[in-house]
């Protein structure tokens, strides 16, 4: 590389095309060209919000959006994973209830403070109303683990943990009666996955428990949502074969006796024919690579972000 890259996200400040569209009878996809999504299910007499934006400011469009399809009031808010990113604007929503896993509260006690300080050095754009964010962390008024079943009327949401991925926490919203899935970070379509806190020997198993759902249509965490199972399909193997080709090289690299910097330069230039063109490639690539050369040789669990670290990291690999 000849040219120095800007931090993470901080040279994208383009703004993006919002679209909200209904996936399934009572599901709806917040969508903003790759950017954080948001799910929405609309049930007989509640909504529940799956995912919040960075900020109560982005969520006030989201808020707007539901109001031209519904006065129903905003009963729940789900928060899939820990990351700032979908978890700061919940205070617009004034919900009755924040449910998330049981791991992912730990993980907001272990590492909330530290992830919200890194993610507004990430997304400068996504956060540039962070003075709207209230101070403190947001935290879960009620925690799960593994299943729990909501009824919006005769609408039965089920909040499923089926496996670690993007994170230990990873949540996803099932509607059964209709296939429609909301599946946080687990999942993205056109747009990189962030794999900076992930499990990567446990995050193909997990896509394939999804799969094992047959949805209909789904929401990703980012990009386009998906509206047939064809594209369902799809959606899932796209993040697992990017998954699974980050592991294949690094491990590959490892067992060469490779360090870091070569095992990235080799990884990056490896998967870039395939997945440049995605969103946020060159933001999350060495967050991953770093990750997963952790996994590989000597920390099961992914370590903390910090701001201080996003920049050594990044000086370390970038130059
Ligand atoms: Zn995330």
């Amino acid at each position: 590389m000849s040219t120095t890259k800007k931090f993470a996200s901080q040279a994208d400040l383009e703004e993006k095309k919002v679209t909200f569209s209904q996936i399934s009878e009572h599901a709806w996809a917040y969508t903003a060209e790759g950017d954080p999504n948001t799910g929405v299910i609309i049930g007989d007499d509640a909504v529940l919000v799956a995912d919040t934006q960075a900020t109560p400011a982005m969520a006030a469009d989201v808020i707007r959006r539901i109001r031209e399809v519904t006065d129903k009031p905003i009963k729940y808010v789900v928060l899939t994973h820990y990351h700032a990113v979908r978890v700061l604007g919940a205070s617009a929503f004034q919900p009755e209830q924040i449910l998330a896993s049981q791991d992912t509260y730990d993980l907001i006690v272990e590492r909330g403070e530290f992830d919200k300080a890194s993610e507004i050095g990430r997304f400068p754009r996504l956060f540039r109303n962070v003075e709207t964010v209230p101070d403190g962390l947001t935290w879960p008024t009620m925690t799960f683990t593994g299943k729990m079943t909501l009824w919006l009327g005769q609408v039965e949401v089920q909040l499923l943990q089926l496996g670690r991925g993007h994170t230990k926490g990873d949540t996803v919203v099932w509607l059964p009666q209709e296939r429609a899935l909301l599946s946080g970070d687990l999942v993205e379509f056109g747009a990189t996955p962030y794999a900076g806190d992930a499990y990567f020997k446990d995050w193909p198993k997990t896509l394939d428990n999804l799969a094992a759902l047959k949805p209909a249509a789904l929401v990703p965490g980012r990009g386009a949502a998906l509206t047939t199972p064809e594209s369902v399909a799809r959606g899932l193997a796209e993040t697992r074969d990017f998954i699974s080709d980050v592991y294949a090289s690094v491990e590959r690299g490892v067992g060469a006796g490779h360090d870091l910097n070569r095992v990235y330069r080799d990884t990056i230039e490896a998967l870039r024919p395939k997945y440049g063109q995605w969103v946020i490639f060159d933001h999350c690539m060495p967050f991953d690579v770093t990750r997963c050369y952790d996994e590989v040789t000597r920390y099961p669990d992914p370590r903390i972000w910090t701001a201080e670290r996003d920049i050594e990291m990044w000086k370390t690999l970038e130059g």
